[in-house]
C-alpha cells in the first residue's frame, strides 16, 4: 500500500521564455520561443507523489480564469483529491521563467491566489490532513497556514514534511512541529547558517536543525545525492549520473516521489532517498516542472 499523502501548497502556471540573454535596461528584444506548463512547487510535489501511486490530496487555491481551470485539470488528471481547492479573487498564481541558452535560469513569480490561503481553508481541509500518512508544505504559500496544518497534522499523529523554500526565516514553533525537513544547500545554509560543502558540514547543518527541534532532516545536494540524518542514523545517498537540460522541479520530484515511499517511522529512508534520486535523475533529463515528473513505471524501469 502507498502513503495518503496531503500537499498544501502553491500552484503555478510557469511561462518558459527561452531567450538568448537576458535583455539589458531598455531593450527590445525577441524571444526564441515561449511555452506554458503547470508548476508551483506544491502541484509540482502533489503530481510527484501521485505519479508514484500515492493517494494524494491537495489544498491550495487558484483564481477563477484559464491558468486556473488548467492547472486543475493537470492535478486531476494524476488522480489527485481537489475537492479543498478553492477560488481566488486574486489571480491564479504565475512564473515566467527566463531560460538564456547558456542554460541559466532567472524567475520572476507572482503569488497571486496562492497568497490568499486563510486559516479557515486549512481548517475545512482537517480531515484530510487527520486521513493522511504525510502533510507536506513550502514556503510559496502563508506560513500561517502551514502551522495550523501542521497542528492539526501532529494532534492526528500525521507526520509532516517541510520542504523550506524558496528560502525564508522559519520560526521555532513550526520547526518544532516538523517531523522532516528538506532543505537545498542553499536553504540549509539560509536557515542554519552553516556552508553546507562536504559530509562534514551536512552534519553540522542537520545537528543544527535538529537542536531546533526538527526530527529528521534530508539535504538535497543536487547533482551530488543527498544526505540524510534522523534520529539514529545518518548517511550520505549518492544521485545517479545523467546528463541534467533542465533541472527545474528536481527538488519537488524528489520530495514527492520519496513522501510516497517513505515509511511514516522513517526506517527506510534510505531506500526511499534512493527511489526520490532515480526519480528526479529523470525529471532533470527532461524540459519543464509537471512535464518532466515520471511515473512509477518509469523510475522502476531505469532501477532495472
Ligand atoms: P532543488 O531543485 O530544490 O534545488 P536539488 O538541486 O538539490 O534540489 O536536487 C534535488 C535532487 O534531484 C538531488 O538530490 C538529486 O537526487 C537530483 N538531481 C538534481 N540535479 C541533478 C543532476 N544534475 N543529476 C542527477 N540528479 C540530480
Amino acid at each position: 500500500m502507498m502513503n495518503k499523502v496531503t500537499v498544501l501548497g502553491s500552484l503555478n502556471v510557469d511561462t518558459i521564455l527561452k531567450i538568448a540573454r537576458l535583455p539589458k535596461p531598455g531593450e527590445t528584444m525577441q524571444m526564441e520561443s515561449k511555452q506554458n506548463a503547470g508548476g508551483g512547487k506544491g502541484a509540482n510535489q502533489a503530481i510527484a507523489a501521485a505519479r508514484c501511486k500515492a493517494q494524494t490530496s491537495f489544498i491550495g487555491k487558484v483564481g477563477n480564469d484559464a491558468n486556473g481551470a488548467m492547472m486543475l485539470e493537470l492535478l486531476k488528471e494524476a488522480e489527485i483529491d481537489t475537492d479543498a481547492i478553492t477560488y481566488s479573487e486574486l489571480g491564479t498564481g504565475q512564473a515566467f521563467i527566463l531560460l538564456q541558452t547558456s542554460g541559466e535560469n532567472s524567475i520572476l513569480v507572482y503569488g497571486g491566489a496562492n497568497q490568499d490561503v486563510q486559516l479557515d481553508d486549512v481548517k475545512r481541509a482537517t480531515a484530510k490532513i487527520q486521513a493522511s500518512d504525510f502533510l507536506i508544505t513550502q514556503f510559496e504559500t502563508p506560513l500561517a497556514g502551514g502551522q495550523l496544518a501542521f497542528e492539526i497534522a501532529k494532534q492526528a499523529g500525521v507526520k509532516t514534511i517541510l520542504n523550506p523554500a524558496p528560502a525564508k526565516e522559519v520560526s521555532q514553533q513550526m520547526l518544532a512541529l516538523t517531523d522532516l525537513i528538506t532543505p537545498n544547500e542553499t536553504e540549509a545554509q539560509a536557515l542554519t547558517g552553516i556552508e553546507v560543502k562536504d559530509e562534514k558540514s551536512c552534519r553540522q547543518a542537520a545537528t543544527k536543525l535538529q537542536e531546533l527541534g526538527v526530527k529528521n532532516v534530508i539535504i538535497t545536494l543536487g547533482s551530488k545525492g543527498a544526505f540524510y540524518q534522523t534520529t539514529t542514523d545518518y548517511g550520505f545517498v549518492p544521485a545517479f549520473k545523467v546528463k541534467a537540460v533542465d533541472t527545474t522541479a528536481a527538488g519537488d520530484t524528489f520530495l514527492g516521489s520519496l513522501s510516497s515511499q517513505l515509511k511514516p517511522d522513517f526506517t527506510n529512508i534510505e531506500a526511499a532517498i534512493r527511489f526520490a534520486n532515480r526519480a528526479s535523475s529523470l525529471a532533470v533529463q527532461r524540459l519543464g516542472a509537471i512535464p518532466s515528473i515520471p511515473s512509477y513505471e518509469e523510475i522502476v524501469a531505469a532501477n532495472k
